[in-house]
């Protein structure tokens, strides 16, 4: 027979968000007499992605930090364009020190319990894992829904991508500097690109990805990666450290349509990837920061109607990608070349007036921008 256990607050899934909250939790003195559950299934061992951000100066977890860059380069199928990042710091960060430096603060906290379950379902407070039965006043649940899978009303693009951490034996790298996007090796009028990223004169990490409305053929990346490093990078001998792999949802797809007051949708399954980026490690600390002092109301976070403009924004740009997969480079590059990337950043962490907003989009493809506001509007 099921035994059950019962937490104030429960955490399904101990992911980037997950942890990024239950950290959160252990470093504010309002929780410490709250007992928290994280039910999580896997033992978050392995080194299982890499997450890049941008921030300005320090950071909370610059001492997990593998890398950060100070300069980058942005090649269009046209131009190459030296980006101006104005204060702002590109940062790497490979999983496992997160998972690591998580597991290691979880455990001084005795009020959380790191639970190896795998969640069946939730009705109501009654959480139902495979090993047991759970009880929480609050759950904050990370898995992906799905509805998703099958909603066909909303906007969506897969950034499927795949990387090889390559080591050289002579210098070929610049650590100093990385490679945002290059656009130059492309594929079947799709939106893909290649980014590169130097940890040392001879070593890097060098991704191919593609912002696509369908998945891609497995083979394409290991093709595209060897082409990019020989005909690119000019890099005849090397070895593969690691691989990396995933896709990354970028959708307009409501994911915190259920949020109601005890139960709260995070991480991908609560819609904080950027949905035109697929970034989320800095909205992840964002939406947390949000979380956190919304708890303190006993309410849950409700975005304003003017803070929305940014979903509408993410929705403009995915549908000019997903209508026209074959305009991203030539967009992106005139993004790129007609405004410093440190207002981009600024733009895409939602942390712009309305006026500068405004000036981005101008500065891009007006009629392209124009019709696609529109046809967002008519949806
Ligand atoms: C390979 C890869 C690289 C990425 N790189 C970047 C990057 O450079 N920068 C960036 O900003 N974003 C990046 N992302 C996007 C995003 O930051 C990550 O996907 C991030 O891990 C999302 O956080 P999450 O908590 O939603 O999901 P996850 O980190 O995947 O965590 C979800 C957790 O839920 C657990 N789980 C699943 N089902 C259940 C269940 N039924 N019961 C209990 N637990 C369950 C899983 O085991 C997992 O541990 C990357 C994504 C991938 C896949």
């Amino acid at each position: 027979m099921s035994q059950e256990q019962t937490f104030d607050y429960t955490i399904i899934g101990g992911g980037l968000a997950g942890i990024q909250l239950a950290l959160a939790f252990c470093k504010d003195s309002y929780f410490e007499n709250k007992s928290i559950a994280i039910i999580e299934p896997d033992t978050k061992s392995t080194n299982d992605k890499t997450w890049c951000f941008w921030e300005k100066g320090v950071g909370q977890w610059d001492s997990l930090l593998l890398h950060h860059w100070e300069k980058g380069t942005f090649y269009g199928p046209q131009k190459d364009i030296s980006m101006d990042f104005g204060g702002y710091l590109y940062k790497m960060l490979p999983s496992i020190n997160f998972y690591d430096y998580a597991k290691a603060e979880i455990a001084k906290n005795t009020n959380i319990s790191w639970i190896k379950d795998r969640v069946i379902k939730v009705e109501g407070n009654e959480i139902k894992g495979a090993q047991q039965t759970y009880w929480s006043a609050c759950v904050f649940d990370s898995r992906v829904p799905e509805d998703f899978e099958k909603d066909a009303k909303s906007l969506t693009l897969l950034q499927p991508f795949k990387g090889w951490l390559i080591e050289t034996e002579e210098d070929h790298f610049e650590p100093e500097s990385f490679t945002f996007m290059d656009y130059r090796l492309g594929h079947e009028n799709k939106t893909c690109f290649t980014y590169v990223l130097p940890i040392s004169k001879r070593k890097a990490l060098v991704e191919f990805t593609f912002f696509v409305p369908e998945l891609i053929n497995n083979t394409i990346y290991d093709e595209k990666l060897k082409e990019f490093i020989s005909n690119k990078l000019k890099i005849d001998s090397y070895s593969i450290k690691e691989i990396e792999e995933g896709v990354i949802p970028m959708s307009s797809y409501p994911f915190w349509k259920d949020n109601k007051d005890g139960f709260v949708k995070i991480g991908t399954g609560g819609g904080w990837v950027k949905a035109s980026t697929g970034y989320s490690f800095k909205s992840t600390e964002r939406k947390v920061n949000q979380l956190i002092i919304a708890l303190k109301l006993n309410t849950i976070p409700q975005p304003t109607f003017w803070q929305k403009r940014f979903r509408f924004y993410d929705e403009v740009l995915l549908n000019i990608l997903y209508q026209q997969n074959q305009k991203g480079p030539e967009v992106f590059e005139r993004m790129y070349s007609k405004n410093e990337a440190h207002k981009i950043f600024k733009f895409l962490d939602e942390e712009t007036t309305f006026a500068e907003e405004l000036k981005i989009m101008w500065n891009t493809d007006r009629p392209l921008f124009v019709k696609s506001v529109i046809d967002v509007l008519k949806r």
